[in-house]
């Protein structure tokens, strides 16, 4: 099918190539020229692994890109809009771009098309597209608007694109549904699967994507209840993590009882510095917005955001706590990006951290394996230091901060670590390590939710010190509500 795509970002871009890559014609449109320009000669303006791959493969072929919203249309059957839906400052996402999107869509329909929304949007965000064609001028009977969710994750989108738990079609008439159907058929019947040469995703036997079929307020609901439901179980976990920290209980023993658990599972039970990112921080206060326009008080997900933001705090006082002052303390910090895999620094816990740092004097280098382009854009210019390597970042340092879940930082030669800093102390905000695996090694090693090991092979100075619990202050008031 001819196919555009409304945005060139993180979700536009991969989903562009990846529907390039089940078949489509695509046409990718952006109204950041200089990204245009960018992708014509071939370069790829994000960090997403096995992107560089699928661009190569379907450049001026099957994929085209575009500064016209309006050409990009006129040639396609279908029109997916995944432009940014950024917080507007007090919860409300801004839907600016959509509505602009949607309206220069109105002037270009002379024949039945579909309109699919695909950034992430409040309930009810379909109604409002419908009025926007039909207010400038796309005649009634000439379009449909679906709803069809992205769930991708930076880092793994493409496979995730490819290889989805499921594709969610929020449909409100037949037509809806017949298109939807045609463009993902390749995935939900898995004539992709079979193919030579295809991306090989997560699992060695692809089964056919599942398809769930909703009307378009119903696939709206999911992705926003998605979003906050998975930042809940984050500020659980790490509440979770501070008792287990406080009374000397392990969080990675607690969290393997926890997720044996068939109702509760495994995934996103990490303990660490908490979400970050374009996506959870804003749609959680979305979602609560949504709420309140309904006359709901789902204040359930306020605490998942202080939650969160505290989580941030605690780690800056658990540096505090190994370093004493930080007033010209060397610091090394390893992770600039909200998670392992992406360049992306939106609402990074890792650069608010570094901020944290810098306020109370201390000097930091940093080195992230793909996000130091766009920390240089968001930090003051000359605030830190950029290192080339993890070593470098930790060479002559007082201390190292682990703040991003990068791989590779999980496999760092420890020896060598250990050889180039000036103090054995090691920060971990994403439990990289084992904790008797850096004991032993001879570092001071805090990390979230697990117990300092103290051996014989550190200094003396730290023997016998009594490391009082860092994560949760102490409560001098029962909590309300508590038996007694
Ligand atoms: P992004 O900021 O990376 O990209 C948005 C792109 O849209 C930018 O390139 C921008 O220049 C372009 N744009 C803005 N206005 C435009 C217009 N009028 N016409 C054409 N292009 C325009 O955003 P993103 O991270 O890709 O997110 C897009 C949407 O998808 C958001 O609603 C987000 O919540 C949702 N989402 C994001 C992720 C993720 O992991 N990033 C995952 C699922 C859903």
């Amino acid at each position: 099918m001819r196919l555009a795509v409304i945005g060139c970002g993180y979700v536009g871009l991969v989903s562009a190539a990846c529907l390039a890559e089940i078949g489509h014609e695509v046409i990718s449109v952006d109204t950041d020229l200089e990204k245009i320009a960018e992708l014509n000669r071939g370069e790829v303006p994000i960090h997403e692994h096995l992107l560089p791959q699928l661009l190569e493969r379907h450049r001026g072929k099957r994929l085209k890109f575009s500064s016209s919203v309006g050409d990009a249309v006129k040639q396609s059957e279908a029109v997916f809009i995944t432009v940014g839906t950024p917080d507007s400052g007090g919860g409300e996402p801004d839907m600016s771009a959509v509505e602009a999107v949607a309206a220069e869509i109105a002037g270009s329909i002379s024949e039945p098309k579909l309109i699919v929304e695909k950034s992430t949007v409040p309930v009810c965000t379909c109604e409002s597209i419908r009025k926007v064609l039909l207010l400038h001028g796309a005649g009634t009977g000439r379009f449909s608007v679906a709803s069809n969710p992205e769930f991708l994750r930076e880092g793994t989108a493409v496979t995730d694109f490819l290889y989805p738990d499921r594709i969610v079609l929020g449909v409100d008439d037949d037509f809806s549904a017949a298109m939807l159907y045609s463009i993902y058929r390749p995935l939900t019947e898995g004539a992709y699967y079979r193919q030579a040469g295809v991306i090989p995703g997560p699992h060695a036997k692809a089964e056919p994507a599942r398809v769930i079929v909703t009307n378009a307020k119903s696939a709206e609901l999911i992705k926003h209840a998605a979003n906050a439901f998975l930042a809940m179980k984050i500020s659980y976990i790490n509440m979770v993590a501070n008792i287990a920290e406080a009374v000397g209980a392990d969080i990675d023993q607690v969290c393997t009882g926890l997720g044996a658990d068939a109702r509760i599972g495994p995934q996103f039970l990490q303990a660490g510095i908490g979400y970050g990112g374009s996506c959870f921080p804003k749609d959680v206060a979305a979602f609560q917005n949504v709420a309140f326009q309904c006359g709901i008080d789902f204040a359930l997900l306020s605490e998942v955001t202080r939650i969160n933001l505290e989580q941030q705090r605690q780690f800056v006082k658990k540096v505090r706590a190994a370093l004493w002052t930080l007033r010209n303390k060397r610091l090394g910090v390893l992770g600039l990006a909200f998670k392992g895999g992406t360049d992306d620094v939106r609402e990074s816990p890792a650069i608010a951290i570094v901020r944290e740092l810098l306020k109370e004097g201390a000097q930091v280098c940093a080195y992230d394996p793909a996000a130091m382009v766009k920390a240089r854009e968001v930090l003051p210019a000359g605030a830190i230091e950029y290192a080339e390597n993890e070593y470098q970042a930790a060479a002559r340092r007082d201390a190292l901060l682990l703040l991003t879940d990068w791989p590779q930082f999980a496999r760092l030669d420890l020896h060598k670590l250990r050889t180039v800093m000036k103090l054995p102390i090691i920060l971990d905000g994403r439990n990289l390590f084992n904790p008797n695996q850096m004991a032993a090694a001879g570092f001071l090693y805090y990390s979230v939710g697990r117990a300092l090991r103290v051996t014989e092979t550190m200094p003396n100075l730290w023997h016998g010190v009594r490391f009082a619990p860092q994560a949760v202050p102490v409560m001098t008031a029962r909590p309300e509500g508590l038996p007694v």
